[in-house]
């Protein structure tokens, strides 16, 4: 695509220091610098105003060496980040977050996927996991993980329950899975005695346990032993997820 006079890249904006934000936007450059995208970061200082949040996404949705925009969240509690997302040409929404991409999502004709269920399918797809028919559980409902992804097991013809913290029992709905996703954001919370043996578990939780070590939303050590596969935290579902962001900007690259 280069050589054709269409490199593909990618603008990331970062507003704030969390460091967290931080490390994945660093890994986010490094990836499109492996893989040849062009790229560009604007570091944001904390109190940059939505005006000149929103000027910056008008000047990048006209630029053409632009082909994907990425907005890493959590925005500043100042800035408005449902209608910072509204901001972008949907054609360069990435993230697929974007509420044009996320209906055409929901009716199964759409240019992006969001970046971590799509990779939460590509590693169900690679375990050898076949979804149709399979009774999938996704705990968690958020609009970024939990309700995409139980609309791409549904268009797997998966049978899908969603869970959150209203769910009346979690356990038995979980221990019902034969393809469990967990996105949560809470240490540990899926034991072994949780799942079903045989299943398939997808950790895409990402927490500091009580030693500050980085985990799941799994307990991989009494889960691993009863899953037929899972995914490890760190070193599963985050790498996947910066995969399918390479993906979807060569894509956009390509209907730009
Ligand atoms: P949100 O906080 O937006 O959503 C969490 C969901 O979990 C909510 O729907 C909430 O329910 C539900 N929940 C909370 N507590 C419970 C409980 N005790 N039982 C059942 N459900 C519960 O988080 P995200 O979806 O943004 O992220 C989830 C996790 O995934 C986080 O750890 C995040 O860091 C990680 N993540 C990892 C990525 C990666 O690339 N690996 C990418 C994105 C996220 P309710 O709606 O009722 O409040």
């Amino acid at each position: 695509m280069t050589e054709e006079g269409n490199r593909p890249g990618l603008a990331v904006i970062i507003v704030g220091t969390d460091p967290a934000s931080q490390v994945y936007v660093r890994n986010k450059c490094k990836d499109c610098e492996e893989i040849g995208v062009y790229s560009e970061e604007y570091a944001l200082p904390a109190e940059t105003s939505q005006d000149e949040l929103c000027s910056l996404i008008d000047r990048l949705n006209d630029d053409s060496k632009i082909s994907g925009i990425l907005v890493q969240l959590p925005l500043p509690k100042h800035l408005d980040e449902k209608a910072v997302i509204n901001k972008i040409n949907p054609t360069k929404d990435v993230d697929a977050f974007h509420p044009s991409n996320v209906g055409k999502i929901m009716i199964g004709d759409y240019d992006f996927l969001p970046c971590t269920p799509a990779g939460v399918m590509e590693l169900i797809a690679k375990s050898g996991t076949q979804v149709e028919g399979k009774k999938c559980v996704v705990v968690g409902r958020s609009n970024i993980v939990g309700k995409p992804q139980a609309m791409l097991l549904l268009h797997k013809n998966g049978t899908v329950t969603i869970c959150h913290s209203r769910t009346k029992d979690l356990a038995q709905e979980c221990r019902e899975a034969d393809i469990l996703v967990a996105a949560v954001g809470k240490a540990k919370l899926i034991t072994g005695d949780m799942v079903k043996p045989g299943a398939t578990v997808i950790d895409v939780g990402m927490n500091r346990d009580e030693n500050g070590k980085l985990c799941g939303d799994v307990d991989f050590e009494s889960v691993k032993n009863v899953a037929g596969a899972i995914t490890p935290v760190p070193g599963g579902v985050g790498p996947m997820t910066r995969a399918i962001l390479m993906k979807n900007t060569v894509h956009a690259a390509e209907i730009n």
